[in-house]
């Protein structure tokens, strides 16, 4: 099965931030745990060890230090929950 990700490093294309179908936002997650963008992760993909569609959770900043906010497909569905209290 052609892997997508691996694809993208040695065409060295910009990763994509989005899946594809589908439309959520991608995160990719290195091997420090620090959580990056597509751009971010475009310029050190031999760091990155998983990448994940974002579906639900709080809005996230990159870690790459570009400032970008990642927004999860969903919101943040827990913060909600909280809320009962
Ligand atoms: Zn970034």
């Amino acid at each position: 099965m052609p892997n997508q990700f691996e694809n993208h490093v040695a065409s060295g294309e910009t990763l994509p931030c989005v899946t594809f179908p589908g439309a959520y936002p991608i995160i990719y997650i290195t091997l420090n745990g620090a959580i990056l963008c597509a751009d971010c992760a475009s310029k050190e993909p031999k760091e990155v060890v998983k990448h994940d569609a974002y579906f639900e959770g709080p809005t996230i900043e990159c870690d790459g230090g570009c400032g970008k906010m990642i927004e999860s497909a969903y919101g943040n569905l827990e913060e909600v929950v909280k809320d009962e209290d």
